[in-house]
């Protein structure tokens, strides 16, 4: 189960020093087997499909395993934040989540995902992006929340998640283009 990304992670956070960046590279919802992604206490949706052949079960059973797996990343990111939460007085940590593809699950009779980019649907190319920032690392960057948040009703891409985490661990290289760093205009001194 995903969860198993937080091991050890109480001990990385006490004994950080200087910049670090942690990946924790999910398994998620990735099908066709939704329903062995979640332990039983997250089956609240039912009827849920307990197949590895989609074609064995209904959309709707589908879909309700697709949205327990949902739960639990729900979850999974909740703990994750309550841990960085508990170590905040030690260690300023900002939190980008971001999907890597969404999942069609039977609209137009399609499933899955990996359709070529210029005909998927927006099922599979539109996926969710979330930030989060401890206490501490809003004041210590000049962050601007209220910006940030503005900022999250525009439209963004993959193509921004590279120079944002640059821009975040205050790394700079040829290849950080800032125009595609999230959060540099929410600064109030970029660097
Ligand atoms: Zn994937």
């Amino acid at each position: 189960m995903d969860e198993g990304l937080l091991l050890g992670l109480e001990r990385r956070l006490a004994e950080a020093k200087g910049t670090q960046l942690l990946v924790l590279h999910q398994l998620g919802n990735h099908g066709p087997s939704y329903f062995r992604r979640y332990p039983p206490a997250f089956a609240r949706f039912q009827p849920a499909c307990q197949s590895d052949e989609l074609r064995n079960c209904s959309r709707e059973e589908i879909a309700n395993a697709y949205d327990n797996a949902l739960l639990y990343t729900d979850h999974l990111l909740a703990r994750l934040i309550q841990r960085l939460q508990a170590k905040a007085a030690q260690v300023d940590t900002a939190l980008v989540y971001v999907s890597d593809h969404g999942e069609s699950l039977g609209e137009s009779s399609l499933f899955l995902h990996g359709m070529p980019y210029a005909i998927a649907p927006a099922v599979q190319t539109q996926v969710p992006m979330v930030m989060w920032f401890s206490p501490g690392w809003q004041p210590a960057r000049g962050l601007d929340a209220d910006c940030l948040r503005k900022r999250a009703s525009q439209p963004t891409a993959h193509d921004h998640l590279f120079h944002s985490l640059m821009g975040l661990l205050d790394v700079r290289s040829a290849a950080y283009a800032p125009e595609y760093d999230l959060t540099r205009a929410c600064l109030r001194q970029p660097s």
